[in-house]
C-alpha cells in the first residue's frame, strides 16, 4: 500500500518528513518498505507552502491495513502543528498507484489545483482519506503517491533530539567541507563556494539538522561519515524529484501563465537594468510578446552573467512565472549578438582619433588635414560564452537541476 502526507507542519516547528520518518519506524512491526520513501515537492508557486512544498510518499507491503491505517492516522495526530493557520493535514492511504494518480501528480507539480479535484479523485477511486481542517494536505499526500519518477535524486536527512528543536545547530563547518570536496559531484548544495556558505542546513525550529543531496547513495553515506556535528536522532534517505526540473513546461512567451514554470525561448530586448536592492530585470521577447525576466538581489553573483546580456542575445530562461515576472533559475545562452560601439574614425596618416568637424560634418584630423565622413563600427568583446548559467547553491530552488546534473550540455557550473 502507498501512504502519502502533507501539510502537517508550520513556519513554527515540526516538518512532514519528520513525521514521515517517525511513522516509518512505527511501521516496521507491520510490514516490509517496498522501496525507499519518497520526498516529492509540487509546484514551487503554490500559495500556501510553508517552505518548500514538500510531500511524503511511503510504499508498504502489509496485510494488515486497519493497524497501518491506525498507526498512520495517530502519528499524524501526534505530529502535526494542529494550531498552525496554515496547517492542513492529508492522509491518503491507497493499495496502488494509478495513471490517474500520476496524471494528478503531474498537475500538482506544474500547476495550481483545488482541495475538491483531490477529494474527486480520491472518491472516484474509492481511497481511504483522512483530510483535518481544511484537508488542503490531501492535495499533496495523494500527489506524492502519484509521483511517477523518470528521473530522480536523494537526499539523506538526518534530524535533531527532540531536546534541541529551537536552538542553534551544532555542525562543524570545517567537515562540511571536506565532505563536499570528497564527495561533489555526487553531492551537491551542501555548501556554496562563491559565497562562502555552508547550505545544506535550514535555520528555522524544525526537526531537520541537515539534508545532503546527490546523485549515488554511497557519495550521500561517505559525506555523511565526515560530517561532524551535535547527535543524530534519526536520518533518512529519500528517493526524490528534487532537481530534476520536473515544475518545468515547455513555453512560449506570449502563452504564460502565472504560478507556473516554463523553459522560454527568446532574444534580449533590452539590456538588463538594475533596481534598488539590487534586483536585476531585462525583457525577453519571442515574435511581439515580451516578458519581464527577474533576477532578484537573493541570487548574488548569478547576476554578474545576467547583468551582461545586451539586446539581442539568444536565450532559454527557465523560472516561475509570479505576478508576470519571470523569475530566473538558470538561463542557456544560444547566440551572443554582437556588442558595437560606434565611435570617431583613426585619422589614416598619424593613426590618432580625429575629431568632429562639426554638425553632420563628419570627422577631421587638424594636423594632417584629414577627413572622413561616417564613424567607424568597433566591436566589443563579450565576457560571456554561449551555454548554461545558474544561480548558486544558496539560491537554488528545490526542484531546479543543477548544472551538474547537465554533463552533456555546455554549462557553466555555480558551486
Ligand atoms: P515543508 O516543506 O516544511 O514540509 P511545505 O512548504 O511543504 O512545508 P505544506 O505545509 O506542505 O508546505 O503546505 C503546502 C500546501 O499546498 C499543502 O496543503 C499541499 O497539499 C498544497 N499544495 C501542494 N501542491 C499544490 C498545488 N499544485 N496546488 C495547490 N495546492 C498545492
Amino acid at each position: 500500500m502507498f501512504i502519502g502526507i502533507d501539510d502537517t507542519d508550520s513556519e513554527r516547528g515540526l516538518c512532514t518528513t519528520y513525521l514521515a520518518a517517525v511513522l516509518m519506524e512505527r511501521l516496521r512491526p507491520l510490514g516490509q518498505m517496498a522501496s525507499l520513501p519518497k520526498l516529492i515537492r509540487l509546484n514551487p508557486c503554490a500559495r500556501y507552502k510553508t517552505r518548500g512544498n514538500a510531500a511524503i510518499a511511503i510504499e508498504l507491503v502489509s496485510d494488515r491495513t486497519e493497524e497501518v491505517r491506525a498507526t498512520a492516522l495517530e502519528a499524524v495526530l501526534e505530529l502535526s502543528d494542529f494550531s498552525g493557520m496554515n496547517t492542513n493535514p492529508g492522509l491518503v492511504i491507497a493499495p496502488r498507484q494509478t495513471p490517474q494518480m500520476t496524471a494528478f501528480y503531474q498537475r500538482a507539480v506544474t500547476q495550481i489545483l483545488e482541495i475538491k479535484e483531490a477529494k474527486r479523485l480520491l472518491d472516484k477511486e474509492g481511497i481511504w482519506y483522512r483530510g483535518f481542517k481544511k484537508g488542503r494536505g490531501l492535495i499533496g499526500a495523494l500527489a506524492a503517491i502519484g509521483a511517477a519518477l523518470p528521473d530522480y535524486t536523494y537526499e539523506l536527512i538526518a534530524y535533531r533530539e527532540r531536546a534541541r528543536w529551537g536552538t542553534q545547530r551544532r555542525i562543524d563547518a570545517a567537515s562540511v567541507w571536506e565532505a563536499d570536496a570528497l564527495t561533489y559531484p555526487s553531492t551537491w548544495d551542501t555548501v556554496d563556494h562563491h559565497n562562502s556558505r555552508v547550505v545544506f542546513a535550514p535555520h528555522s525550529a524544525d526537526p531537520v539538522l541537515f539534508g545532503i543531496r546527490g546523485s549515488d547513495p554511497l557519495a550521500i553515506l561517505e559525506a555523511l561519515q565526515i560530517i561532524k556535528s551535535e547527535p543524530i536522532e534519526r536520518s533518512v534517505l529519500y528517493q526524490t524529484n528534487q532537481g530534476t526540473d520536473a515544475h518545468i513546461l515547455e513555453g512560449v512567451v506570449a502563452d504564460v501563465r502565472d504560478s507556473e514554470s516554463y523553459r522560454l525561448h527568446g532574444l534580449v530586448a533590452e539590456s538588463p537594468q538594475a533596481i534598488a536592492g539590487g534586483h536585476l530585470f531585462f525583457l525577453l521577447q519571442n515574435g511581439t510578446s515580451q516578458i519581464n525576466c527577474a533576477a532578484f538581489e537573493p541570487t548574488k553573483n548569478f547576476r554578474d552573467t545576467v547583468k551582461q546580456l545586451i539586446s539581442g542575445d539568444e536565450l532559454e530562461v527557465y523560472g516561475s512565472v509570479q505576478d508576470g515576472t519571470l523569475n530566473l533559475e538558470k538561463i542557456n545562452i544560444l547566440h551572443l549578438a554582437d556588442d558595437v560601439e560606434m565611435s570617431a574614425p583613426f585619422c589614416p596618416q598619424c593613426q590618432k582619433r580625429m575629431e568632429s568637424a562639426g554638425k553632420g560634418q563628419g570627422y577631421r584630423c587638424r594636423r594632417c588635414k584629414t577627413h572622413a565622413d561616417d564613424r567607424v563600427r568597433r566591436l566589443l568583446a563579450r565576457k560571456l560564452e554561449t551555454g548554461y548559467y545558474e544561480v548558486p547553491p544558496c539560491a537554488r530552488r528545490h526542484l531546479s537541476k543543477p548544472l551538474v546534473r547537465m554533463s552533456k550540455e555546455k554549462t557553466h557550473c555555480s558551486r
